[in-house]
């Protein structure tokens, strides 16, 4: 289907824990100050060169794995650092269309790497210094030997459908005007599936059937895998709380309200999933 992203085997990025002896040829750097990542004025990569060239000095370093033979590396940069001019640092959300899809997705994982290993340098329960494992991407305290891992929080997220209208909401904090598919992060002990129908009914009041898997997203902002849904309207009336959403409706493909325009989230793919089923595709 168009809207979804196509996955072809073999993926081009292949990651793992363990570096070279040398970085070999053109190796790739994502070197971040917190979340933002270095970039050039025109908001490219730079090359390891001409990071090397302005002398910034990483904190800490780990390997990522390998994108088409290059070896790739993400650098946490101290939070004072000062670049000259013709480099900035920018979050990664503005970076969409900017940075290649694949790169936007590597310094997704790079980022949440380097917050993982800049938050797990000592142990949560007896505060000794945590140790990097050589089996797997974690750390882990001598002590205790508790394994700690990059976190990373599963969520939902869902288009419902009632004929052929679509359950869009507003939450207080999206752009004015802005109305989305719902989303939640799915609690423990609980199914995807589960999370689906719990959410829509706690945001909206509705109840859903016959929910079926979409395609899902690695969402770094901080550390989502979004897991996309398509539901079915059950019964019961939209009723919001007014706090998580503060509007929300039925509508037809034809008379939609503003969305985030764009397929750059999986919100959009299956908001065009549904205007291209129902013969409205959106523009590009
Ligand atoms: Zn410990």
């Amino acid at each position: 289907m168009s809207s979804r992203r196509s996955h072809s085997f073999p993926l081009p990025f292949v990651p793992s824990h363990k570096p070279p002896p040398e970085p070999g040829e053109r190796p790739i750097l994502f070197a971040f100050r917190r979340r933002e990542l270095l970039v050039s004025s025109e908001l490219a990569l730079p090359s390891v060169e001409e990071i090397d060239a302005i002398g910034l000095e990483a904190l800490r370093t780990q390997y990522l794995g390998q994108l088409d033979g290059r070896h790739c590396y993400s650098a946490e940069l101290p939070e004072d650092v000062e670049v000259s001019a013709g480099f900035r640092f920018a979050d990664l959300r503005t970076l969409f269309g900017s940075l290649d899809e694949t790169m936007h997705a590597l310094a997704g994982r790079a980022v949440q790497i380097v917050e993982w290993d800049r938050t797990h340098q000592f142990c949560g329960a007896c505060a000794e210094p945590t140790v990097l494992s050589e089996t797997d991407r974690s750390r882990s305290c001598p002590k205790c030997r508790i394994p700690m891992y990059p976190r990373l929080a599963p969520a939902m997220i869902v288009a419902v459908e009632k004929g052929d209208q679509i359950l869009l909401a507003r939450s207080p904090h999206f752009p004015a005007g802005i109305m989305s598919v719902l989303a939640g992060f799915v609690e423990p002990g609980e199914s995807a599936e589960e999370a689906v129908i719990r959410e829509v009914f706690e945001e909206t009041g509705i109840c859903v059937r016959n929910i079926r898997y979409f395609s899902s997203q690695a969402w770094p902002f901080p550390n989502s895998l979004m897991l996309g849904f398509q539901a079915e309207y059950d019964s019961g009336e939209i009723e919001v709380d007014g706090v998580e959403i503060e509007e929300a409706g039925w509508y037809p493909a034809d008379d939609m309200p503003a969305f985030f325009p764009g397929r750059v989230s999986i919100a959009q793919w299956l908001i065009r999933d549904f205007l291209v089923r129902n013969g409205h595709p959106p523009p590009d």
